[in-house]
């Protein structure tokens, strides 16, 4: 199999900010770069507050964070690494050269020389509802997420949860579905402000402090839900409602888990990937940086991230050539940077 694989100097796991500073400073190393992210999109966490704003990155002045998820995007193409989308590492092996292969959890294959690891507190996946036999209707009308708004014209839906999701799923389903309900355990919503305001103009159903007790259904699908009132300790109340569906919507959050990595005989502990002043795992070759790394005086923000990247791109490039370690590398000794440099003046002239 290895025959077949494109070997690559570095194969970053992770495409948040860490991830993807270091495909761009490994390019600028002059490294073959693979960058492989779980999700279907890039930018890691920053996805999770896209309209925040961020004060506390060096040199840049108070920026959102969809917009420098961008620029870190665009910067990390700058050399053209391999991007891989959509597909969750968990499992790695070294070869008999001393590469590795790293596999993805639906199967596919990379090979690499060295590897970052860069998968903040790992690979997120939905918090699932815990009634019975939700998992059972998972592949018909349950759902943990909205891929296509038409799936749902016409039909009565039940959303679960009172978040962001929950409550733009449920705006915009209004007018599409033939009745949306949102059932929510809290008796406040924590979703955006305004879209909560458009939520309760839209006179979308709301039951709270509600929650999921049972779903009725046959072998095939949910007819029914049972919801019933709780506490502010999530105790039923035993006030139950029957409420007819053709789908139910689950929208509890998301949980990030290292999952497989932790059996890849890496120091971790409940959330990191243990390392020392150099990034390095304990594996050759292998390196985390980001939220996953853990070392004294670690900082888990940004400008920590990328640090990181930098410093354990350097010594993957060190592992691989180890004459280049005494290289001082700043961005204006790499040639390439030349032509780039000139096309910019000219521009601003
Ligand atoms: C609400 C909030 C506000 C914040 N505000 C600030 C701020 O103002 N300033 C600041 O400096 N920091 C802030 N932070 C922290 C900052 O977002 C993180 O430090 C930063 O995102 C860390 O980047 P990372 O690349 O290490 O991890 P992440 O951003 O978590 O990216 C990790 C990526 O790895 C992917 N991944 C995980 N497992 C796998 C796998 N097995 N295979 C493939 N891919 C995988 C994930 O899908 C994700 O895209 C904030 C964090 C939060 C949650």
């Amino acid at each position: 199999m290895q025959n077949e694989l494109d070997l690559y100097d570095i194969t970053i796991v992770g495409g948040g900010p860490a991830g993807l500073f270091a495909a761009f400073y490994s390019g600028m190393r002059s490294m073959k770069t693979k960058l492989i992210e779980a999700s279907p999109y890039l930018g890691g966490k920053l996805n999770s507050y896209p309209d925040k704003m961020i004060w506390d990155v060096g040199g840049q002045p108070p920026i959102k964070a969809k917009q420098l998820a961008r620029q870190l995007i665009e910067q990390a193409m700058t050399f053209d690494p391999t991007i891989v989308l959509n597909q969750q590492i968990q499992d790695i092996k070294r070869t008999r050269e001393g590469y590795y292969i790293i596999q993805s959890r639906t199967g596919e294959c990379h090979l690499t020389r060295t590897i970052v690891l860069s998968i903040g507190y790992g690979a997120k996946s939905a918090i699932k509802l815990s009634v019975k036999d939700a998992d059972k209707y998972e592949n018909s009308n349950l759902h943990y997420t909205v891929t296509d708004l038409k799936h749902y014209k016409g039909k009565r839906v039940l959303i679960s949860g009172g978040g962001d999701s929950a409550v733009d799923f449920a705006n915009a389903l209004y007018g599409i579905a033939h009745d949306v309900m949102v059932v929510h355990r809290r008796n406040e919503f924590k979703g955006h402000e305004r879209s909560v305001e458009t939520l309760l103009t839209n006179r979308i159903r709301v039951k709270m402090p509600f929650a999921v007790k049972r779903l009725e259904g046959d072998q095939a699908r949910i007819n029914a839900v049972e919801i019933d009132q709780v506490d502010e300790k999530g105790v039923f109340l035993n006030r139950c409602e029957h409420v007819k569906v053709d789908a139910v919507i689950v929208n509890h959050g998301m949980k990030a888990d290292i999952g497989g990595i932790r059996n890849w005989g890496l120091k971790t502990d409940d959330r990191h990937i243990l390392v020392n002043d150099k990034l390095e795992t304990g594996k050759e070759g292998i390196y985390a940086a980001g939220d996953s790394a853990m070392f004294g005086n670690k900082i888990h923000l940004l400008a920590g991230a990328f640090t990181d990247a930098a410093t354990a791109v350097n010594h993957a490039k060190t592992y691989i050539k180890p004459e280049s370690a005494m290289d001082i590398f700043i961005s204006s000794h790499n040639p390439v940077f030349d032509e780039k440099n000139e096309l910019i003046e000219q521009a601003a002239k």
